[in-house]
């Protein structure tokens, strides 16, 4: 394995406990990760030596603090490949930017007769703001299928992608099953029908690299959370000329160039869409988890992660009392897998492994849609991260044994 990464877990002081008695395994990557001591140190930093609000002073702090701010924006700028730092907005999170866009580009672009494709296997933040958007506006909601092998199904989204939709919604990295999807191809599908493509990259972002322009997306949200950075910060890319014809999102200070009596006029981007104080340390702190990542490289974290599925997977599918969804083939496999042990619910299996010390998630993952399209109503899923190792994976795959005897 990568030895940039295999040498990372003294970052992160939190991993070198025991639960249980046991080593703590942390196999739920998917859901949040565990920060390095960069990113916390630069939150005590802000707090302890540069706390002010941004923009608003011209005393010291107030410069300070505004200018880590501006700073952690061009680092996402960087990271993420835009063309510009006014295309980065600073938001709460992935669930937070796609809201924004289904109240702001939706509420605008979309009338009735519309069509909203999204596809089967997204999260209920990529799910819910199209559906009542679509309810609102008396739009169609289209889901793009799956094939048999667990990957959105190509074919199914072209004749799903028609003269009448205005937008194309997909999830770059499925939260359940671990599929990575094409979104350069979807892309091409959405623009040759004159529609907008907005992905949602919260599974994606942290674990591989992202040029928003190679891949041709006119949005692009994402959570810090999941890719090392503080709770509470995201951001929503968008392409600057379509930033720049939506209204705001919220009003107030901050976003105005001149308020009248009777009318108020907006300020330039990304600032129009930044209404009031900000998460000022959670953006300094994600642009410190941007810096982590960076100096490891994105393409030596996707290695690492790969040699762990491929390690894995295999096993698992190898296994008969083991149900695994999506991909079976670890090439088309991010390192989040769902599966099930038979005969088991997927909460008393998490139960059980977090009794070896080992930490999955349970239950529908926000994506109740795609649980029906799978005929399940739970699964029990492993995801990873850079700082997870070989000997995680064989605690892991340790305990599950103890679990298959324990109920046997
Ligand atoms: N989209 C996907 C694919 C996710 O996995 C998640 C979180 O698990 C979200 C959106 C929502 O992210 P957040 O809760 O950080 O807004």
């Amino acid at each position: 394995m990568d030895t940039k990464v295999i040498n990372v877990q003294a970052d992160f002081p939190i991993l070198n406990q025991q639960v249980n008695d046991e080593r703590l395994v942390y196999l739920d990557n998917a859901a949040t990760a565990q920060k390095p001591l960069v990113v916390t140190e630069s939150l005590d930093k802000f707090y302890h030596t540069d706390n002010a609000n941004v923009h608003r002073g011209v005393h010291t702090l107030a410069e300070r603090a505004t200018a880590a701010y501006e700073a952690a924006r061009s680092k996402v700028k960087n990271f993420i490949n835009a063309n510009e730092a006014a295309e980065v907005i600073f938001t709460k999170g992935t669930t937070d930017g796609l809201n924004m866009l289904a109240s702001t580009y939706g509420e605008q672009n979309i009338h009735e007769g519309d069509e909203i494709v999204i596809s089967i296997m997204e999260h209920h933040s990529n799910l819910i703001p199209w559906q009542q958007l679509a309810i609102r506006k008396h739009a169609t909601l289209k889901y793009i299928g799956l094939t048999a092998e667990g990957e959105l199904d190509l074919v199914d989204a072209a004749a799903k992608i028609t003269n009448r939709t205005k937008i194309v919604s997909i999830a770059h990295a499925s939260n359940v099953m671990g599929t990575i999807n094409p979104i350069k191809e979807l892309a091409n599908l959405a623009h040759e029908v004159g529609a907008i493509i907005i992905v949602d990259g919260a599974q994606a972002i942290p674990h591989i690299a992202v040029d928003v322009q190679k891949l041709d997306v006119d949005f692009y949200a994402f959570s810090g959370h999941k890719m090392m950075g503080p709770t509470g910060i995201g951001v929503l890319y968008g392409k600057h000329e379509l930033l720049d014809q939506m209204n705001p999102y919220q009003f107030g200070g901050e976003m105005i160039d001149f308020v009248y009596q009777q009318k108020s006029t907006w300020t330039q981007l990304p600032w129009k869409f930044e209404a009031g104080t900000q998460n000022i340390a959670g953006a300094i702190g994600l642009g410190t988890a941007v810096d982590y990542l960076t100096d490891i490289g994105m393409e030596s974290v996707a290695q690492h992660e790969q040699q762990i599925v491929d390690y894995l997977l295999p096993k698992l599918v190898a296994d008969d009392a083991i149900e695994v969804y999506g991909p079976k083939n670890p090439q088309k496999h991010s390192g989040v897998i769902a599966f099930n042990l038979k005969g088991i619910h997927p909460h008393d299996l998490a139960t059980a492994l977090d009794m070896e010390g080992v930490a999955v998630r349970a239950g529908h993952h926000c994506a109740q849609p795609l649980m029906e399209y799978l005929g399940v109503v739970a699964t029990a899923r492993a995801s990873f991260y850079l700082y997870n190792t070989k000997e995680d994976v064989d605690s892991f795959l340790n305990a599950l044994t103890e679990t298959k005897e324990f109920f046997n």
